[in-house]
């Protein structure tokens, strides 16, 4: 008898511990969808959202708190991961700006073209970048995917960015809209296969792009962007020459720099001595996770 009171006690702590924790990830979110915005920009308008986008983030799934008990079975892997809040848009003239004020204005967005190609290289820029606590995204071109997927999980399992770059690396604007579709939506499809996530992030081939193109990167829920910040890595006239491309990125710096790179060993030894001088310049590396549509848009 006093043993089944005990029981009922316990049955009582359980369900009145489970329900005064604050699970903020159990807010309805996916039901705004009056606007035909894509996700991320609905997001913007939500200061407690950080469920919202948990496909786009489970680059950090594993490296969320874990405040919950295991009283919830499986359900314990909707926890909220840490996702950075939004707050920098891509402009049109494809700088990054903030949402809205009191934002860091001075700040740029690092990325890397046409890979993924080589491994040592590609641990180069990984680990430079992590030394400076830095993040990027990796424009990907389908057809480097498909021969080096291993490649791709390393850009995602270090906690980097994956953007999409057409599969081809073809001027889309010379495509019918049926090409350049598919060009678009087959990288969307390997990336999620390889990596079980979507780009949120399109660049056309050597910036290249018409309505056509624009319409169909908006359908696939990507933000569009082509650069602001040259680094010239790609001219012939500074290859094997990394304190040209430094001096070029530093010519050009301005706050909200979208800064075009590629995977090319000569970036790979200027990227250190680089992201030191703009740190000293006062900038600061945008997250591109808190990249989200234009807010009016
Ligand atoms: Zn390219």
């Amino acid at each position: 008898m006093f043993k089944s009171k005990l029981l009922l006690l316990a049955a009582c702590c359980i369900i009145l511990s489970s329900c005064s924790q604050d699970r903020p990830a159990s807010k309805p979110i996916a039901s705004n969808a009056s606007s035909n915005q894509p996700p991320e920009a609905n997001s913007v308008d939500l200061p407690d959202q950080s469920g919202t986008e948990a496909n786009d983030s489970s680059l950090n799934g594993n490296s969320g708190s874990a405040p919950t008990e295991n009283v919830q079975p499986q359900e314990a892997s909707t926890e909220p991961p840490e996702i950075p809040q939004h707050k920098y848009h891509i402009n049109n003239v494809y700088r990054v700006v903030p949402n809205e004020d009191g934002i860091e204005k001075k700040v740029v967005l690092l990325t890397f073209d046409d890979g993924p190609k080589e491994k040592e290289m590609l641990e180069g820029l990984l680990d430079t970048l992590d030394k400076h606590e830095a993040k990027a995204i990796f424009f990907v071109n389908g057809y480097r995917v498909k021969s080096n997927p291993d490649l791709l999980k390393l850009i995602y399992d270090r906690g980097q960015i994956i953007g999409n770059h057409s599969w081809d690396h073809i001027d889309l604007k010379k495509e019918s809209a049926d090409s350049a579709r598919k060009q678009v939506e087959d990288v969307q499809q390997i990336v999620e296969e390889t990596v079980g996530e979507r780009p949120r992030f399109f660049r056309p081939p050597f910036g290249s792009g018409n309505e056509t193109l624009h319409s169909i990167v908006e359908e696939n829920d990507m933000i569009y962007m082509t650069w602001s910040n040259g680094s010239l890595d790609w001219d012939a006239k500074f290859k094997n020459k990394p304190d040209g491309v430094i001096q070029n990125v530093m010519d050009q710096l301005h706050p909200g720099s979208n800064i075009l790179m590629h995977e090319l060993p000569w970036t790979e030894e200027a990227l250190d001595e680089l992201l030191t001088k703009i740190e000293t310049e006062g900038y600061g590396f945008v997250d591109p996770r808190t990249i989200s549509a234009p807010p009016e848009n």
